[in-house]
């Protein structure tokens, strides 16, 4: 079911990308398990897929460690965090996460950069940028990314790759248009005014109901779990 899933989702992509003259593998897939069984990942990663997002830590934790005791393929999945991060979290996190995407807060970044000291280990780090504005969402406002990337970069255990945002929920995934829009122009525009001293090249958006569009914006990163996990889900 999950490998079927992850053929519907892989010639979606390709029949985006060609549309849009892009490799279909520059997008990278993220399969978003938080609160799948450990055995669904297995079935994810014999399906091909190398990344895995989570929203907890402790959850995370305790679903890499179990994988790192299988074979090669398990034990070099990549892991993403993908939920909001405490600063109590930090130091287990960082321990595991190769990527964490939800950088929302100078003072998260520079926890992230102590822990990541300790253990002397430069973390890959995203952005996260509440596109939409909505008051329940984690992420720095749009107007306040370029400051944050200014102040975060000062910090040698982390490495910003690139922005992430989650699109509100809508009817129609074509509201989220704007949203996908606003995150690649911001990206454009730290790489342009060369905030950082590499360019940022990661951008985290499209989920099952939009992943297509946040492609189309300049996604090269979807986080997916509802259509690679479930039936019914509509994929195709
Ligand atoms: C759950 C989650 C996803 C995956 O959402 P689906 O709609 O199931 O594809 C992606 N990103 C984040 C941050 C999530 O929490």
């Amino acid at each position: 079911m999950i490998k079927d899933n992850v053929i519907k989702v892989r010639r979606r992509i390709e029949a985006v990308c060609s549309k849009l003259d892009k490799a279909p593998d520059s997008i990278t897939i993220v399969g978003v398990s938080k609160n799948r069984a450990v055995e669904q990942i297995k079935e994810l990663a014999a399906a091909n897929i190398s990344d895995v997002g989570e929203n907890k830590v402790q959850e995370a934790v305790v679903k890499h460690n179990e994988l790192m005791t299988y074979d090669l393929r398990l034990r070099t999945l990549k892991w993403h965090m993908v939920g909001h991060l405490q600063t109590n979290k930090v130091r287990e996190a960082v321990k595991i996460f190769d990527l964490i995407q939800s950088v929302d807060s100078f003072y998260l970044a520079a926890e992230i950069n102590k822990q990541a000291c300790r253990i002397n280990k430069i973390q890959d780090i995203l952005i996260e940028v509440n596109t939409s504005q909505e008051a329940a969402k984690f992420g720095f406002k749009p107007d306040e990314v370029i400051g944050a990337v200014k102040q975060i970069v000062t910090l040698d255990n982390v490495d910003i790759k690139g922005l992430m945002t989650v699109a509100p929920v809508v009817d129609n995934p074509e509201q989220s248009r704007q949203f996908f829009k606003l995150l690649r122009e911001l990206s454009e525009q730290i790489n342009t005014l060369r905030i950082t001293p590499y360019t940022l090249n990661i951008l985290s958006m499209g989920m099952t109901d939009d992943f297509e569009i946040a492609i189309e914006e300049g996604s090269n990163m979807v986080r997916l779990g509802r259509v690679l996990f479930e039936t019914g889900i509509k994929n195709k």
